[in-house]
């Protein structure tokens, strides 16, 4: 039977830690800030941003929140990101993707400064990340190495298998992996016998985004396996892309949905906002923490 992952004790844990930090800059006179946007009002990221918000609260950093109507021009949106973008006492810019089909996501990642690009979704950022010189770290897939690493699984030498390459979790997911040591696979929709490369895994990366797609004959015997989906049925229960109770007998270890991947990305947020912030203290002349 695996042994659980707990994401939640793990995020808890995480963000206890950026309190403290974030406490020892206040002293310095830094009050960490992340601004928050939103554009329109999808159900799944009025959720998302509610928690984000809950987050920051409980970490001590200050969120400031723009609630823009659906109908918001991408020149205003610019617009904003440009103010956002000069102010000194905003360390952290968060866009909450998806946009209104009328806007273009490209442009509008690009426009946020890499300096407050708390996502790590602008190109620099990504690029950064790719050469072995992170500015940030993306959120999910910065939670996956954490939540492995503090359940002391070893990465270094082993077989990693990441299913799904999205630029905001797979792509970097396997980034990191490969920066702990890990040997790296991706796969995607054309991996001919994705049964097979996934049975290689000894850390099973699943973001694929369908539901309980990922079967016990996808796993190997005491194989990780981290689960990023998540699926929200319409009574509010959530799922992942893993079929929980099918895996967990053959599985090693595995992480909960709800209460793996989920806290750690928001978690991770908040790390990238006290990063952030600690940076442009250290850019004002003769600052160094
Ligand atoms: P995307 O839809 O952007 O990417 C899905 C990836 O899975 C693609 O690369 C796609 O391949 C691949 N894929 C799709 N079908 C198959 C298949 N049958 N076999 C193999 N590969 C396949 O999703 P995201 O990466 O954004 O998200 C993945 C999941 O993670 C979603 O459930 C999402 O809700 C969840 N998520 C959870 C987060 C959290 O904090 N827990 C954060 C972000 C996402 P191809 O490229 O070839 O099309």
């Amino acid at each position: 039977m695996a042994k659980l992952i707990d994401g939640k004790a793990i995020s808890q844990a995480v963000k206890e830690e950026t309190a403290l930090q974030v406490a020892a800059l206040k002293e310095k006179g830094v009050q960490v800030t992340l601004a928050v946007i939103q554009v329109g009002a999808d159900p799944a990221s009025c959720v998302y941003v509610r928690n984000k918000k809950k987050a920051c609260e409980a970490v001590g950093i200050r969120s400031l929140s723009y609630e823009l109507p659906e109908e918001t021009s991408e020149d205003e949106l610019l617009a904003l990101i440009d103010e956002l973008n000069g102010r000194e006492d905003v360390h952290g810019i968060l866009v909450q993707l998806p946009l209104p089909k009328h806007m273009n996501e490209e442009r509008v990642v690009v426009h946020v400064s890499p300096y407050k690009d708390v996502d790590c979704f602008h190109p620099e950022n990504v690029g950064a990340l790719c050469i072995g010189k992170p500015r940030f770290v993306s959120c999910t897939p910065a939670g996956i190495v954490e939540l492995l690493k503090r359940s002391d699984i070893q990465i270094d030498g082993k077989e990693c298998v990441v299913v799904g390459r999205s630029n905001i979790v797979g792509k970097p997911a396997a980034q990191l992996l490969l920066a702990e040591n890990g040997t790296v696979t991706t796969a995607h929709s054309h991996t001919s016998d994705l049964k097979e490369v996934c049975k290689r895994a000894d850390i099973l990366v699943v973001a694929v985004g369908k539901e309980k797609m990922i079967t016990r004959e996808y796993v190997k015997e005491g194989a990780t396996v981290i689960d990023v989906g998540m699926h929200r049925s319409p009574s509010n229960k959530l799922s992942g892309d893993v079929d929980f109770e099918d895996v967990l007998p053959v599985a090693g270890a595995i992480t909960p949905v709800p209460g793996g991947v989920g806290p750690m990305t928001i978690a991770m947020l908040m790390k990238n906002c006290l990063h952030a912030a600690t940076l442009w203290y250290e850019r004002q002349e003769g600052n160094r923490l």
